[in-house]
């Protein structure tokens, strides 16, 4: 039987697998991308294209997003795309005393991690930055004038049409149902598209990541959550920013099934994207629910009055990746050798492009300039 070879295989076609398949393409190696649907059809494309930087989960992620804000205009050159990239300043509107606690500690964490240009700032200055906000109905706000947006689409999108370009195939409609594995190594990787061999696998499947190892005989323990958001007709510029939600900061002591916050952006076109109910789910189920959206609109309109008779045009659920630590995984098994996963960044958006470069240095150099360690799938497996 005839396989395709290649010297490396990625699985998912979201920003993650995406970015990967980019930067190794470009360094000359010989790669394929498997996707089981589009490019860009999982999480990748439902999310409002936040460039997170006040909420970064540790100093090693923030470094990569401060990184990846430096690049932003380069990479559109790169790909020959605007990718719409726009530092319209972030704000997290704080409701109550509990809220502004949690945050100044996550303003402190920013500061010490090397990103200086966030502070919390009186109501007056938050409506400064987003006209629409009723000031009564917070205390402050965390500002950072250097986060933005960026179209999520044209991001993955570009990133894998350029990697073709280079050199990769991209196989859509390919959805990995098995691999055969030999002496510790993936040998065959059998895709609905025909079989093929890789030297080295990356995983880069999202919340799928725990189905797409089990195909190995391997484990880890990759759960997920549905988000839920929705996005209005074009309207006149109304929100300027990135808005998160205070209240997502704050941890309940008991969770209930469904965390609703109000986190909005505008794109280009002047559709507002409204987002997140957040639910635990455990079957993949990817539709949007009837309290969503309502729990969202709510929350919206506690803060945003004046969006009262905002269109809505259509809605959505997406699924994401955690682990139970809420770090990411990035490393390569024990077993089998040649398989290495790459899940759990949480806003990957905003760090995908300098991820995937950092994979690509970790294949052909065994090595990157960031210490992953903590990440390591190992501390799963002892
Ligand atoms: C409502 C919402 C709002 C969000 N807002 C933001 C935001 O503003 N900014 C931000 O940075 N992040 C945001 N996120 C998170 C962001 O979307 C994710 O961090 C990011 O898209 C993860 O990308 P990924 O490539 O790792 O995963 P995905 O995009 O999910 O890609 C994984 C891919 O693997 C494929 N796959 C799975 N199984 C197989 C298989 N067996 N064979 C082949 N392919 C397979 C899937 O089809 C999928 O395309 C948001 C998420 C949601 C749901």
């Amino acid at each position: 039987m005839a396989y395709k070879t290649y010297e490396v295989a990625v699985i998912g076609g979201g920003v993650t697998g995406s970015a990967i398949a980019y930067h190794l393409a470009k360094a000359g190696v010989k790669v394929v991308l498997v996707e089981k649907g589009d490019i860009c059809s999982g999480a990748s494309a439902t999310n409002p294209g936040f460039c997170v930087l006040t909420y970064r989960e540790d100093p090693v992620v923030m470094e990569l997003a401060l990184q990846q804000r430096r690049e932003w205009d380069d990479l559109s050159q790169e790909l020959g795309v605007n990718l719409e990239y726009e530092c319209t300043g972030g704000l997290i509107p704080i409701s109550n005393q509990q809220e502004l606690e949690v945050l100044a500690g996550l303003v402190q964490n920013c500061h010490n991690w090397g990103l200086k240009q966030v502070e919390i700032v009186k109501s007056d200055r938050a409506v400064e930055q987003e006209r629409a906000l009723d000031p009564t109905k917070i205390i402050a706000a965390v500002y950072c004038p250097w986060e933005g947006r960026i179209n999520p689409f044209k991001l993955t999108l570009s990133l894998a049409d350029r990697a073709r370009l280079l050199g990769a195939h991209i196989m859509t409609g390919a959805e990995v149902t098995g691999m055969e594995v030999a002496r510790g190594n993936v040998k065959t990787i059998h895709t609905l598209q025909g079989d093929i061999k890789a030297d080295v696998i990356f995983c880069a499947a999202g919340a799928w990541t725990r189905k797409v190892l089990s195909l190995a005989g391997a484990s880890l323990p990759v759960e997920y959550e549905r988000g839920e958001a929705m996005v209005s007709i074009a309207s006149p510029p109304t929100i300027r920013g990135m808005v998160t939600d205070g209240s997502f900061f704050v941890r309940e002591k008991e969770k209930p099934p469904m965390v609703a916050g109000a986190c909005l952006a505008q794109t280009k076109s002047g559709n507002i994207v409204l987002a997140q109910a957040t639910t635990q789910i455990k079957n993949h189920d990817r539709s949007s629910t009837y309290a969503g959206p309502i729990a969202v609109a709510k929350k919206v309109l506690y803060y945003f009055p004046k969006l009262s008779d905002l269109e809505i045009l259509r809605m959505w659920g997406g699924i994401v990746a955690y682990t139970p630590d809420r770090q990411p995984l990035f490393g390569f098994l024990p077993n089998p050798k040649n398989l290495f996963v790459v899940v759990g960044f949480h806003s990957a958006i905003g760090i995908a492009p300098v991820l995937g470069r950092i994979v690509k240095d970790v294949y052909l150099k065994g090595k990157s300039q960031y210490d992953f360690t903590a990440y390591s799938p190992l501390r799963f497996l002892q």
